[in-house]
């Protein structure tokens, strides 16, 4: 396997964990499979070192993470701002993962740009915002950031030490974040690094299950209305739009995450090249904003240029602070102006 940092970044790395005591790992809001299972795997890879860390997210994970291995060490800035506040501010240094932009913190970003520690991130995202931080370990043709996090341990001489816990964690991550290693997933080293995560004693067939396979039927019935009712489908077949209400979400008794991988679905179309879905946020006042596409259709230059969003060039996101019928029309005009894209 290749080595993920040079001489210089990695000795440089190895000093600033080596004079950080009190560590916090963070990562983004609505935090995803690779957002979580990267925190803990990096969390318990530098509890392995000695340090004391927390790991805190600035919202809860879906409950179909709840299983993770460990998981029930994270701490959430929404339900304990105080807490969350002051184990930031005690803290040398703090780790970002997965995300390249402060503003994914949400309501977290305040008590961060509060405190004195030292800030690395270890993130795929393209174009990291380099502001106050120390040292950036950015990949972005990287799958997930778990498949950084398993290099960076490997570098650093921890993988002898790295427990099947850990091991299930960023397994989990580098799944979620390549649909089950359906895309985002070519580089032949992705399978070497798997191939050593199963050594470990990770039990692959369940962590899939685990993870998609745990349905409430109100979700499976949500999922079914949404494709039979609320699919709108544009420019040919080759882009689909769906909104989802409040009301609705109360309908099929929404909890989070059960909206989770429904953005995907109309990409099973044939032909289809993007998909956007539309939700209203159940804590906010904002639409929550959702892309996939296929092959080069640039999710993410739609995102920031129409949904105040970014991300990877096959799924982006953002978010819109008007009503669902504002942003369905927002939507479709995004998809005119890519028309020639699609
Ligand atoms: P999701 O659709 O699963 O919420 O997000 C997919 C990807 O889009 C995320 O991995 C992240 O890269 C990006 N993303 C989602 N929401 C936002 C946002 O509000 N701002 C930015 N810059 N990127 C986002
Ligand atoms: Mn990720």
């Amino acid at each position: 396997m290749k080595d993920l940092l040079n001489h210089r970044e990695l000795f440089q790395l190895m000093q600033i964990l080596r004079e950080s005591q009190r560590i916090v790992v963070t990562a983004h809001r609505g935090p995803d499979g690779d957002a979580v299972g990267s925190s803990l795997a990096w969390a318990a890879y530098l509890k392995g070192l000695g340090k004391k860390v927390d790991v805190i997210l600035p919202t809860p994970f879906p409950d179909f993470l709840r299983w993770m291995p460990g998981a029930h060490i994270i701490r959430f800035h929404l339900n304990h701002e105080a807490e969350a506040a002051a184990t930031l501010k005690e803290a040398n240094l703090i780790c970002c993962l997965d995300f390249n932009t402060l503003s994914r913190l949400q309501e977290m970003e305040g008590a961060m740009k509060q405190t004195k520690a030292r800030r690395i991130i270890i993130d795929h995202h393209p174009d990291p915002d380099q502001d106050g931080v120390e040292m950036v370990v950015s990949f972005p043709k990287m799958s997930s950031t778990c498949e950084i996090v398993f290099r960076l341990i490997h570098q650093l001489g921890g993988f002898e030490g790295m427990t099947a816990a850990a091991a299930t964690c960023l397994y989990t991550g580098m799944m979620t974040d390549t649909g089950g290693f359906t895309y985002n997933s070519a580089d032949p080293e992705i399978y070497e690094i798997i191939a050593l995560l199963l050594t470990k004693g990770i039990d692959k067939d369940k962590i899939y299950r685990n993870v998609f396979h745990v349905f409430s039927t109100d979700r499976i019935r949500l999922t079914g209305y949404v494709l039979y009712e609320k699919l709108q489908f544009f420019a040919k077949n080759k882009a689909a739009v769906f909104t989802l209400t409040r009301e609705e979400m109360k309908r099929f008794h929404f909890i989070r995450g059960d909206a989770e991988g429904l953005v995907n679905m109309p990409l099973q179309v044939k032909g289809m090249k993007l998909s956007i879905s539309l939700r209203e946020d159940t804590e906010r006042d904002v639409v929550r904003v959702s892309l996939r596409s296929v092959d080069d259709f640039p999710c993410n230059r739609m995102a920031e240029e129409f949904f105040n969003g970014g991300g990877h060039l096959n799924a982006s996101g953002g978010e819109l602070p008007f009503p669902l019928e504002e942003a369905e029309k927002t939507a479709q005009r995004a998809i005119e102006a890519y028309q020639h894209l699609l």
